[in-house]
């Protein structure tokens, strides 16, 4: 089991050479650093080192709309990994929520409101819930700029190579399998046929590139004669001809006829956020470049790496060629938000109701990380040293959730502060990758 490298800091707080596990340790027991932040582990020397030779480093981003993927390159070897969850849809439900009790309040027993119509949303506008996707990133790219030597951030920034792929229709793109062009190929298929099997419309399945009119029948590999089938109906359709294997949907026959002509639209391939987060980056660092997912997913299937964001992100770009990966463990961070500034929350109706208290217990707030000495055996927890993070603290003590049970702890005689709340929870994934 290997962990992650740890972040070293000389003694005016500027960034060195992220350090092996195992140094870090030495280091630490020869009292030659303190810990400077716990999570992602940042240590800072006590004795400045003068004129320090810095390995620079590179950052690499994919970006998703539930899951954001870091991983931290020095040569060809993955130091550090680290997997972000947004928490988009707790916003959205959030707000729309907020929008339910205005709208209810307002239409009730109130004078007629002309409607406004000059309700327009400036120019380079993201909702809420996206807009949190990219401050986030932005964050933690900050954070890394500011505890490692990074020169270069590399991005995933489009699915598919735009450039070439624009109209494979028309131009007569041709598909070979394995190649980095046919990973390409892949991401084009599914964003143009929705990522699910055209036949049975199954979706969250592996699909498989289909030939609508079979090789063996004198169909080609060109874009436009292929598309998207689950395992089961590409066996089923063996090498029969479309209209046979289609004799009785006419319609479906004719949609998948019609659409296998039609290009994709540029719109589609374009991802608003991503594109912002380049944006962002490019603000922070000087030298930023953007990849393409085919690329990524070709990298990481010819390395023979199992799938996870944070693999995807070492995958990333022309450096993901060749990796080796020195962490098992990558840091899971989940965006928690900071709570709200309501006073009272609301009842069902929508009015102020219930009184929204703000407590502390001995300076412990809710969302802090703690480890707690649980000294004799409990209902459904062992007795043990547990890191968790705070819930509901009260003048009488606190909650916090172990293994999906809510502990309370009424003193701080075995409570052990770790972390303050900065609005996200951590914890660690464990996959067995270096040998
Ligand atoms: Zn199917």
């Amino acid at each position: 089991m290997q962990t992650n490298y740890v972040f070293l800091l000389n003694a005016d707080k500027t960034f060195l050479n992220m350090v092996h596990p195992a140094r870090a340790r030495e280091l630490q027991n020869k009292g030659k650093v303190s810990v400077f932040r716990v999570y992602p582990y940042v240590l800072i020397l006590k004795n400045q080192v003068l004129n320090p030779l810095l390995h620079p480093c590179i950052l690499k981003i994919d970006t998703g709309s539930k899951h954001t993927g870091f991983a931290i390159q020095s040569g060809d070897t993955i130091l550090f990994r680290m997997e972000l969850e947004h928490r988009g849809e707790t916003i959205k439900s959030d707000l729309s929520k907020r929008a339910g009790f205005r709208n209810g309040r307002r239409s009730r027993n109130t004078r007629y409101r002309k409607a406004r119509f000059d309700r327009k949303k400036p120019e380079g506008w993201l909702a809420p819930s996206i807009k949190h996707r990219l401050l986030t990133t932005e964050t933690w790219i900050k954070r890394f700029m500011r505890y490692c030597p990074i020169e270069t951030i590399e991005i995933e920034q489009v699915r598919f190579d735009t450039q070439k792929m624009l109209k494979p229709e028309i131009d007569g793109v041709e598909y070979q399998q394995g190649t980095l062009f046919g990973y390409e190929v892949r991401e084009y298929l599914l964003e143009k046929w929705g990522r699910q099997c055209v036949y049975c419309g199954e979706d969250k399945i592996a699909l498989e590139v289909e030939h609508i009119q079979p090789k063996s029948n004198g169909g080609t590999d060109r874009v436009s004669n292929l598309t998207l089938a689950c395992h089961e109906c590409n066996q089923q359709k063996g090498n029969q001809d479309i209209k046979d294997f289609l004799s009785g949907k006419p319609d479906l026959l004719k949609r998948i006829l019609a659409e296998a002509k039609q290009p994709l639209k540029d719109a589609a391939a374009v991802n608003s956020t991503r594109f912002a987060i380049v944006k962002s980056a490019k603000k922070l660092c000087n030298s930023v470049k953007c990849w393409t997912g085919g690329r990524t997913k070709f990298n990481r299937c010819s390395q023979g790496l199992p799938k996870s964001h944070s693999i995807d992100a070492a995958c990333v770009g022309e450096s993901g060629e060749k990796i080796v990966i020195k962490t098992d463990q990558a840091l899971i961070i989940k965006c928690k938000g900071h709570g709200n500034r309501q006073a009272r929350r609301a009842n069902a109706q929508g009015f102020p109701a219930v009184k929204n208290a703000k407590e502390t217990y001995k300076h412990i707030t809710a969302g802090d990380i703690v480890k707690v000495d649980i000294k004799k055996d409990r209902k459904n927890i062992k007795a043990g040293l547990y890191t968790a993070r705070v819930k509901t603290p009260t003048k009488k003590g606190f909650e916090v959730l172990i293994d999906g049970f809510r502990v309370s702890v009424s003193t701080m005689k075995d409570v052990h502060f770790v972390h303050r709340n900065d609005g996200y929870g951590y914890e660690f994934q464990k996959t067995t990758i270096c040998s």
